[in-house]
Order: structure tokens, then C-alpha cells, then sequence
């Protein structure tokens, strides 16, 4: 994709600070951390989001992400980890070429990710099941 900023950064075209790269991914510092940090696996290849990922690299994304989670837990002491991916601006992606985000997480921090519960209706409950085991 020629105008797709994290093509150019995953292919070296922008210099970006790289904590891991291979023949698929880099993994990057985010510009706008939530800690200290977080970082995001770049595929080498434009994928817009999860929907256009290749099974192949939607596998290899994963064991990256543990390794990564392992890596990073060990280098930066901290006390979790979040792995965060969003698909589509109503779930808060603003950069249309797939990435994880690796977000280390400190007692104490003041990172917000979440959302309020609900409950599981019958209703809901009833729909998706159907909808679902087709
Ligand atoms: P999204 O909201 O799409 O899930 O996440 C996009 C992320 O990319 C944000 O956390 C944002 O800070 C980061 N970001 C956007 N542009 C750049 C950039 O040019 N370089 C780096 N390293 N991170 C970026
Ligand atoms: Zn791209």
C-alpha cells in the first residue's frame, strides 16, 4: 500500500525505534505510549485489519505476542501486560494496517482500557447462540 504509514515503517522506509524484526513483523515503540513500553507488531505485508489478516500470519502474530509479553515482562519488571488489537474506528483503530498492541502494565498506572459489564439477556443469550452454531 504506497500511502499506508506502517507499511513504510514495518519495511524500514521510516526509521522507527525496532525492539524485534523478522522476515513478517516488526515491533515497534508506539509514538503515544500508555506506558513505558508499549509497542506494536507490525506485519511486513498490508493487511488492513484482523478480517484481511492471512491465517498464517494471524497464527505467527500470536507466538510473537507471547514471546514478545515474555521478553519485554523480564527487561522492564513490570507487573502485567495487556494485548490490545482494534478493528475499525468504533472499536478505536485510527491506523488502517493491522497491528497488536503489546501495553506492559505497572501497579499503579493509570492506563485505562475497559468497559462498563452488562448482563447477558435470554433474549441476547438466545439470538447470538443461534446466529453462531449454524
Ligand atoms: P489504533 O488506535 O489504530 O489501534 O493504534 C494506533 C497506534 O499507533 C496508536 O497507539 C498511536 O500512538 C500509534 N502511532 C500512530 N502513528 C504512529 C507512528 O507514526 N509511529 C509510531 N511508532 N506509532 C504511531
Ligand atoms: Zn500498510
Amino acid at each position: 500500500m504506497d500511502n499506508c504509514i506502517f507499511c513504510k515503517i514495518a519495511n524500514g522506509e521510516i526509521p522507527s525505534a525496532t525492539l524485534y524484526e523478522d522476515d513478517d513483523f516488526r515491533v515497534i515503540l508506539d509514538l503515544g505510549p500508555a506506558s513505558k513500553g508499549h509497542s506494536l507488531i507490525l506485519p511486513k505485508t498490508h493487511a488492513a485489519n484482523i478480517y484481511k489478516l492471512p491465517d498464517e500470519l494471524a497464527a505467527k502474530v500470536m507466538i510473537l505476542a507471547k514471546k514478545m509479553a515474555t521478553k519485554m515482562t523480564d527487561a522492564l519488571g513490570c507487573d502485567g501486560f495487556n494485548l490490545v488489537q482494534n478493528n475499525g474506528e468504533i472499536a478505536g483503530q485510527t491506523v488502517f494496517h493491522f497491528h497488536m498492541h503489546l501495553i506492559p502494565r505497572y501497579q499503579g498506572d493509570n492506563v485505562k482500557l475497559g468497559w462498563t459489564p452488562g448482563t447477558l439477556t435470554d433474549e441476547d443469550k438466545e439470538d447470538i447462540l443461534s446466529k453462531l452454531n449454524q
